[in-house]
């Protein structure tokens, strides 16, 4: 939204494709024994030695995951380095690689992909990951930007969606709802600078909610954190769509039932403010919101002092025997069906 005058705009044709790889990709450094190759062959060299290997990809594309009207490129970058980790995390692995494929239009100058590499750059370094590789196309419509990830997890540390017994304590990561809610700002905003293009926004209240759409955080420091605290989750999920969505997952892979609690499930001052303003409940929006990429966990009732009073997880239910169900239980103590109202990337296919 805010707008450089006179930015410089160098063509893509200017620098041909090798070019333009050679020069968004040779700052990359290598920092895992686990990288043999990394760019610059026709393939990437693995070594990953007793470790299991952990892979996840995913697909961005512009106006259906992204608008680049009020995302800066740098924040995408970031956001879809952040999405891939996410996923390997969830398995309780540790991210060790990446690779990067963009397709894009001759809209896009060299200058803009330098900052969408920024922001990858930016999350490579603080995430610890080797970006190794890639793929570089045009597109004739907007950009589109597809990661995977890898990762490596010991064989006995490693934890799947199918693991949940009934008993065990629902745990949840940090607070959600708060990406859902800082789209809603930033959609509201967008609008706003339609009518008026001279109207700075001013978001200084919605600073974490918006941070939270713009900037997410994958959990890699709860990984650590429960190997410190030496708690093997039972099952795992990374919340992409909404924690509706993602206990259903749990349940179904863990052939379990639940119940929710909403007095329990975490939500930020702003995340709570900002519901207040817009008038929808922020239950819903905890349960349906997507995007905020926090963890959501079973564990034995047998880890929970371990757990107790850390203010990085919180219990917000039970797994129950499968034909009890999925509920939620509200702050009335009322039962009501868990349904998955979460974000669907096919919902609007004619
Ligand atoms: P090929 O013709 O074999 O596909 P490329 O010329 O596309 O090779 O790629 C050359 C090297 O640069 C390869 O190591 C590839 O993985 C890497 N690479 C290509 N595009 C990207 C990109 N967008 N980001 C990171 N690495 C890339
Ligand atoms: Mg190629």
């Amino acid at each position: 939204m805010i707008e450089d005058k006179n930015p410089k705009r160098t063509p893509l044709s200017e620098l041909g494709e090798f070019k333009l790889i050679e020069h968004l990709t040779n700052h990359f450094k290598i920092r895992h024994k686990s990288t043999v190759k990394g760019i610059g062959d026709d393939a990437a060299v693995l070594n990953y030695a007793k470790k299991q290997v952990v892979l996840s990809t995913d697909l961005l594309v512009e106006g259906v995951h992204f608008d680049l009207s009020y995302v800066p490129l740098k924040h995408l970058g970031y956001k879809a380095v952040m999405v891939n980790l996410s996923d390997v995390y969830a398995m309780n692995a540790m991210a060790t690689q990446i690779t990067v494929s963009i397709a894009v239009s001759n809209r896009f100058p060299l200058e803009a992909l330098e900052e969408l590499y920024a922001g990858i750059s930016t999350a490579a370094d603080l995430y610890n990951v080797d970006v190794i590789g890639g793929d570089t196309t045009s597109s004739t419509s907007g950009l589109i930007i597809s990661i995977t990830a890898l990762g490596e997890v010991d064989e006995d540390d490693e934890v799947l969606r199918s693991g949940a017994k009934p008993n065990d304590l629902v745990v949840v990561s940090g607070d959600i709802g708060g990406a859902y809610m800082g789209l809603q700002i930033l959609e509201r905003e967008k609008e706003v600078f339609k009518v008026n293009p001279n109207n700075q926004p001013d978001l200084s209240m919605y600073t974490y909610i918006v941070e939270r759409q713009l900037k997410p955080e994958a959990r890699k420091d709860i990984v650590e954190l429960l190997k410190k605290l030496e708690v093997k989750p039972t099952s795992m999920i990374d919340i992409s769509d909404g924690l509706s969505s993602e206990v259903m997952h749990l349940c179904k892979q863990s052939n379990v039932g639940v119940d929710i609690y909403e007095n329990k499930i975490p939500l930020d001052p702003q995340v709570i403010s900002t519901c207040e303003e817009f008038n929808i409940d922020s239950t819903t929006v905890a349960l349906n919101g997507g995007e905020d990429y926090e963890l959501l966990m079973t564990i034995s009732q047998e880890d929970y002092d371990k757990i107790k009073g850390n203010p990085n997880l919180t219990v917000i239910g039970y797994v129950t025997e499968p034909q009890r169900g999925m509920h939620l239980v509200t702050r009335a103590e009322e039962k009501i069906p868990i349904i998955a109202k979460g974000w669907n990337a096919l919902k609007d296919l004619p």
